[in-house]
């Protein structure tokens, strides 16, 4: 028999937090964010929830082009556009939409031999400082870009650094208003923590959510999945596969770092830091072991944790724990986002980290 761990994706949730994406985007388009195997879920997995979008981004031309072999064809956006002038053949052939953030871009575009002009998103650097030409400089590359017979319609775009937090997207918002006033074209702006947070201000034509649509909130903890209406759209879970009685004193572990004060029973799972469990979390990060919330204890291995058994009494050899996502015994959540602040990271990284020796099923 295999090791007992186990990823599930869960179709319907992927749907319903879609779903949520649209009712607050109300008339915008919805790109659904895929980007880093849509963040672990894995691109053909995510696929069947994820359909009913009005299009894919993402910035692998690999993820792309999976895109389309599962029959997508509607609007892929590439949202780092292309790394090489080879990758507008790419563009051309699979029908690629294309964000163009740097003047090399569009020296790729200038030179690019086509018969099909091709869609880009004009990037614009409204203050993150990552990719985008400045206010100042964003006129001339429309105009420069505007005047290519490569190209077909410009759509303006920009990204926020800080949509999850206090200091808010007033100043790129408006950065960005005052650049764009009097282009024409479509707009995209939101992402997932603008979209909930700031909606009227950002919907635009179309919306960019990625981390929502896998059921973790994008500002945790000011605000949780829960408060957000967002399903967990992954479940990791594994059993136990060995139980230890701990006497007051005996430790637990590498670097022994956890002392029991009273006698108690713990448990050994099945997961490490090998299966994408994070190695940084720390005695009292949240578990389920049969449904019931307890806490790690000790340091994370390689291919097992230890688990506290003491709010649960009935758990033996074979219990189920859930490390994030919904536990099948009794349908408890274990919100990522807990997980993922306990061990100082966010849901995000904790999702893309998905091992590959994980075996994975849809659900
Ligand atoms: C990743 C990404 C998004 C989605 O961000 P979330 O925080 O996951 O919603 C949107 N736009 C761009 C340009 C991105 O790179």
């Amino acid at each position: 028999m295999p090791r007992p761990i186990l990823a599930t994706i869960h179709t319907d949730a992927l749907r319903h937090n879609l779903d949520r994406a649209r009712r607050a985007a109300l008339d915008a388009r919805v790109w659904a964010v895929v980007k880093a195997n849509a963040y672990g879920h894995g691109i053909e997995r995510a696929y069947e929830g994820l359909r009913g979008a009005d299009g894919f981004a993402l910035l692998d031309l690999a993820e792309a082009e999976r895109v389309r072999a599962l029959g997508w064809r509607g609007p892929i956006l590439l949202l780092e556009g292309v790394f090489d002038a080879r990758d507008l053949e790419l563009c051309s052939r699979l029908d690629l939409w294309h964000t163009v953030h740097c003047d090399e871009q569009i020296d790729m575009l200038a030179a690019h031999k086509t018969q099909q002009p091709q869609r880009v998103f004009l990037k614009m650097n409204s203050g993150m400082n990552r990719l985008g030409f400045t206010p100042e400089r964003y006129r001339a590359a429309w105009t420069r870009l505007n005047a290519l017979p490569q190209v077909d319609e410009i759509s303006l775009v920009t990204h926020f650094s800080d949509a999850d937090g206090p200091r808010g997207i007033d100043a790129q918002v408006e950065a960005f208003r005052r650049a764009t006033e009097d282009l024409p074209g479509e707009r995209s702006i939101a992402n997932s923590a603008a979209l909930l947070r700031h909606p009227s201000d950002t919907r635009a034509d179309w919306v960019r959510p990625g981390i929502l649509l896998y059921g973790s909130a994008p500002d945790f903890p000011a605000h949780d999945a829960a408060h957000w209406q967002l399903q967990p759209t992954m479940t990791l879970a594994t059993r136990l596969i060995g139980i230890q009685e701990l006497a007051p004193g005996a430790r637990v572990g590498y670097g022994s770092s956890f002392e029991a004060e009273q006698p108690m029973r713990i448990g050994i799972a099945a997961v490490g830091y090998a299966d994408g469990y994070p190695r940084h979390a720390d005695t009292g990060t949240p578990v389920l072991v049969n449904g019931v919330r307890t806490r790690m204890v000790g340091r994370v291995s390689m291919d097992m944790i230890t688990v506290d058994l003491t709010p649960v009494p009935n758990a033996g050899f074979g219990s189920e724990v859930v490390l994030w996502g919904r536990s099948a015994v009794n349908g408890a959540v274990l919100p990522i986002d807990d997980v993922a602040r306990a061990a100082g990271t966010v849901g995000y990284e904790l999702m893309c980290a998905l091992a590959l020796r994980v075996p994975t099923i849809v659900a």
